[in-house]
């Protein structure tokens, strides 16, 4: 048995058998071989359930993520199934009398050299990346070490891993991995986030894990206190099943509470809206009772793909989410892309600091005819439903200006071609400080603005969000960033426009007084914690909580200062949120 401590990072407790997730080493050696029939046999057999494992993946994409994502399957299928491809790859076999793995490898890396040599356009690249893809799920099988993804394991395992990236995540599924353990990573890095929408219990940030803990070693992961048991004693397995069936009853319990609009102190509720990654998380949003939409992170539904999703595969996307939403309000944000959400497919040059560098609005500015896609598919879609759009990671007013010109432009262009567009409200992201701090400027250009505390935090901090080294400096509940929250929800206010808070303090028991005593308007928060937020602000005393922000933003002290005077003013109201 043995003890670490991470980054609690994602809800929930699980216990399960590790699958660690590493790159599999699959180099080749040329062998020479005796019978070429039998091997091009071997070669077929390999592509054969690589195929069907193609297959299986690509109705699970269907099912729960998107077409777009399917379609890389299928392309990846096509493949496999080109003739040329593998008339020359049984030819080498044929004539050199060398195994399938090696000439497999040698047609791959010629084509590749091939790509290099000319100027792939877009097409050709993703095309290589395909067949990369697909010759190291064949490679697998002819080397005897099928590769290693979470679609492949078929039994709940605990994902161990060094640094958990967007594109992993959005491949796991719930019902298989019920835990995941990495070495890097902080509370608020992307990867965490959607892992926390899929309600998988996830620690971070546990230096040396993945060196530590081994296939099939049995793993509680404790995402409430960031505790990690690898090789747990029978009593301690059995401490912690009976926690997870806790944690279900209370779940269910919070589900099925019928969840009225009004509160203790009769004063109006704040809208309680949902952060979704994926048009499929609709479900959850709806089931758990969201007003409407508060953040569609539409960067989620391009990194589940492996090219940039068309205009009509966009429009198609929020065209759903409009419409499942039935009337209710949804804000969707455009792509931010750059920081720790790299697109394979989208050139962008090497940065030393990503999170400072060509992100969000700028990488949008500097790839103009992919985001004017986005705003294309964004106005057709308005027809659907209650749009707002908001823009992420403006800086300057400028910028703003830019983006909405943009906008009118794609809007005018759809009009004169008799396109369909609708009425939009457009918001922008509150994530730099310098927007906040002269938010009053901005606040006459933009029908609403919604916070985005997770890139604030880092920002004022100067505290990487994703760098488990500085996490003690991420401090989301600072006094300094409640000032700033402070002035932004009062130029609002002060603009007649509506604000919200979509980053991950929406959902924290600690902010969420502070941010109801500042007159918030909505909080945006993942699905699963929707019940819990509207049950914790029912319960608050408005006039109460006013006097308690007041007093945060007067406090010179820390995050952990800031949380210990709230708990000491909410404790009772506080108690049910776990
Ligand atoms: C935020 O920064 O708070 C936010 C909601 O955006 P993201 O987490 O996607 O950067
Ligand atoms: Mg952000």
């Amino acid at each position: 048995m043995k003890t670490f401590m991470g980054i609690a990072a994602s809800n929930g407790i699980a216990i399960a058998p590790a699958f660690r997730l590493t790159g599999l080493n699959l180099s080749v050696k040329k062998r020479s071989i005796e019978d070429p029939t039998a091997e091009i046999k071997r070669l077929h057999a390999a592509i054969d359930v690589s195929k069907d494992e193609l297959l299986i993946i690509k109705r699970k994409a269907l099912k729960d993520l998107s077409h777009p994502v399917a379609e890389v399957f299928q392309a990846h299928i096509a493949i496999l199934a080109d003739p040329v491809f593998l008339e020359k790859i049984e030819l080498m076999i044929k004539q050199n009398g060398v195994d399938a793995a090696f000439a497999l490898q040698t047609v791959v890396d010629d084509y590749r050299k091939h790509l290099q040599a000319t100027t792939p356009d877009h097409q050709t690249r993703y095309r290589l990346v395909d067949v990369n893809d697909v010759a190291r799920r064949v490679l697998g099988h002819l080397l005897g070490r099928p590769l290693a993804s979470s679609f492949q394991a078929d039994y709940p395992v605990i994902v161990v891993t060094h640094e958990l990236t967007p594109s992993q995540t959005v491949q796991f599924s719930p019902s298989l991995v019920r835990g995941i353990v990495s070495d890097m990573g902080g509370q608020t890095s992307h990867a965490v986030i959607m892992s926390r929408g899929l309600a998988i219990p996830t620690v971070v940030g546990l230096q040396g894990a993945l060196s530590s803990i081994h296939d099939g070693d049995i793993v509680i992961v404790n995402g409430l206190t960031g505790e990690v048991i690898v090789n747990p004693t029978d009593a301690q397995r059995a401490t912690y099943t009976e926690l997870i069936k806790e944690d279900q009853r209370r779940n269910h319990q919070l589900m099925a509470s019928k969840q009225e609009n009004v509160r203790a102190d009769k004063k109006r509720l704040p809208m309680i809206v949902a952060n979704i990654g994926l048009p499929s998380d609709v479900d959850g949003a709806l089931k758990a009772g969201a007003d409407g939409v508060g953040l569609f992170r539409t960067e989620f539904l391009f990194l589940s793909s492996k090219r940039l999703p068309t205009e009509n595969e966009q429009f198609r996307a929020y065209k759903v989410v409009l419409t499942q939403m039935a009337g209710r309000p949804v804000t969707i944000r455009t792509a931010d892309v750059g920081g720790d959400k790299t697109l394979p497919y989208l050139r962008a040059a090497t940065e030393a600091n990503p999170f400072l560098g060509n992100r969000a609005i700028r990488l949008a500015f500097s790839q103009p005819d992919s985001f004017r896609v986005q705003l294309r598919a964004l106005l057709r879609a308005a027809v659907y439903g209650k749009l707002s759009v908001m823009f992420p990671l403006v800086t300057t007013l400028d910028e703003l200006k830019r983006a909405k010109q943009m906008m009118a432009n794609e809007r005018a262009k759809l009009t004169h071609q008799h396109i369909s567009v609708g009425d939009v409200r457009v918001g922008i992201m509150v994530e730099t400080p310098a927007v906040a701090v002269l938010a009053d400027q901005f606040a006459s250009e933009v029908d609403f603005m919604s916070i985005g505390t997770n890139d604030l935090t880092q920002y004022v901090m100067a505290a990487d969000r994703g760098n488990q080294q500085v996490a003690d400096l991420y401090q989301p509940n600072n006094p300094a960033v409640f000032r700033l929250i402070k002035t932004v929800i009062g130029a609002c206010h002060d603009n007649h426009i509506s604000v919200s808070v979509c980053g991950e303090m929406a959902a924290d028991k600690m902010a969420i007084p502070i941010l109801v005593g500042m007159g918030l308007d909505a909080f945006s928060a993942n699905p699963r914690s929707i019940n819990k937020v509207r049950c914790l602000i029912k319960r608050l005393n408005h006039r109460k909580m006013v006097t308690l922000a007041n007093k945060v933003v007067t406090m010179a002290g820390t995050t952990n200062q800031v949380e210990a005077f709230v708990q000491q003013a909410v404790h009772n109201e506080a108690q049910t949120y776990k």
